[in-house]
């Protein structure tokens, strides 16, 4: 006979359990029913049916006894009913009679944070339950037994639909405003998922970094950044701080016009969430007239990874103001449209980077060159070509490090005097 009665009676045989942890072995078997009932139930019939063995003649006065012992003190009333007196009750082995204050503490603190921070959708989390996880799992082992729940899964579950019943917040597993983490051993932290916000910028003027340009001396090398502009939302949002992700980067003296940059703006701990879009937009736009931003939604993590690989392998184009040493004639310009025509540039890592960045070979395509010759020694040049192109370096070959290049093909000094995005082709 191998039935859940005789599992349990064996179990108990053994082992002290509470009500809970002895259910929690059995928790696949029955629905709607909460472990403790399940343990609680367990036992009762077991006590019948051992009661029936002893009436019988075929259960000692002992063994019942030491049986009744690991049921646990609340039993003592029903055993001694039965005539079994002076037992020494056992604390549960799995969890040491803890289980049933931890849920109780920990779902009014867990109700108490989220009434107090308007919290409405939430996730429990569980941490360091070591102990408890191994002799639950021992058990379950050691008597073949696969209805189990682990006592993490239980918690998570048990003070969840605690806090929701109390608070009226629902737990949410796509996305909660906020994660309780209980740990056992340090008390409850709140993580607060972040908030993140697809945009694109467009800068109109020169010398506007992307990331704030903070000198040896402590200041600013630049006075304005697009970082600096977004940080405005961590108020917003009443968040910690902000990170931005942005699909590529143009230099702090390129002008980034046409449709914009894509950047995912991301706020982290943010203890409010529904904030209108154009709000947001406002905000940004205050900054200053020469970053314009655009909002167009709320977005999840895995947008993040895609707007940096566009920024990695989608093609630009570019406007650049080219300085010739030479008079410039027009079959210079002819040539070079025709020589820049789905041409493969290796380019070596540009010596104005080479402190920040490691001596590397890139290789690059340019698909197209337009030109249009503005005096004897300047043109403008339009230029289409892959990511991850160093376009000034281009147009004057880096001393050779970049080839083939404008100056190369011209025969002349070539100097990229000032520098546009046009266009970033957007993959998102
Ligand atoms: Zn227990």
């Amino acid at each position: 006979m191998n039935t859940i009665l005789h599992k349990t009676i064996k179990i108990l045989s053994r082992y002290p359990l509470c009500d809970r942890c002895l259910g929690r072995l059995f928790a696949e078997l029955g629905r709607g029913l909460d472990n403790s009932e399940r343990g609680r139930s367990l036992k009762i019939v077991a006590l019948m049916h051992l009661h029936d063995l002893m009436r019988k003649g075929e259960l000692s006065i002992d063994d019942m006894s030491s049986i009744c012992g690991n049921m646990g003190p609340e039993y003592e009333p029903l055993c001694s009913a039965l005539g079994i007196k002076d037992v020494s009750y056992n604390k549960c082995h799995i969890c040491g009679g803890n289980l049933e204050e931890l849920i109780h503490r920990y779902s009014k603190e867990v109700a108490e944070l989220v009434l107090r921070e308007k919290v409405r959708r939430f996730l429990i989390g569980v941490k360091s339950l070591k102990e408890i996880s191994k002799r639950e799992r021992e058990i379950a082992e050691e008597f073949g037994i696969d209805t189990w729940e682990s006592v993490k899964s239980e918690l998570k579950r048990v003070i969840g639909k605690h806090v929701r019943d109390v608070t009226g917040a629902q737990p949410d597993f796509e996305e909660p405003e906020a994660i309780f983490i209980i740990d056992v051993d340090k008390g409850i932290t709140v993580e607060r998922p972040s908030i993140l916000i697809l945009a694109d910028y467009i800068k109109l003027g020169r010398g506007i970094s992307q990331m704030p340009w903070v000198t040896k001396e402590g200041g600013r090398k630049y006075p304005l950044s697009v970082y600096d502009a977004c940080s405005k939302l961590a108020s917003v949002y009443n968040g910690s701080d902000i990170v931005i992700h942005a699909a590529g980067r143009e230099d702090v003296d390129v002008r980034m016009l046409g449709t914009g940059r894509s950047l995912v703006i991301e706020i982290r701990q943010p203890r409010r969430r529904d904030v209108d879009l154009k709000l947001v937009e406002h905000v940004l736009n205050e900054y200053t007239k020469w970053l314009r931003f655009k909002v167009y939604t709320y977005v999840r993590r895995e947008i993040v990874r895609r707007i940096k690989e566009s920024g990695r392998t989608s093609y630009k184009i570019y406007r650049a103001l080219v300085v010739v040493s030479k008079r410039i004639e027009m079959d210079d310009m002819e040539r070079l449209e025709k020589f820049f025509h789905n041409r493969e540039i290796v380019q070596r890592t540009p010596r104005r980077i080479l402190r920040r960045k490691k001596d590397v070979v890139r290789i690059r395509k340019v698909f197209e060159v337009k030109t249009r010759k503005l005096s004897e020694h300047v043109f403008v040049a339009l230029i289409r070509c892959e990511g991850g192109l160093y376009v000034k370096e281009l147009v004057d070959g880096d001393g050779g490090r970049t080839a083939p290049s404008f100056a190369e093909v011209l025969g002349s000094p070539s100097y990229c005097a000032e520098l546009d995005v046009l266009y970033v082709h957007k993959q998102i």
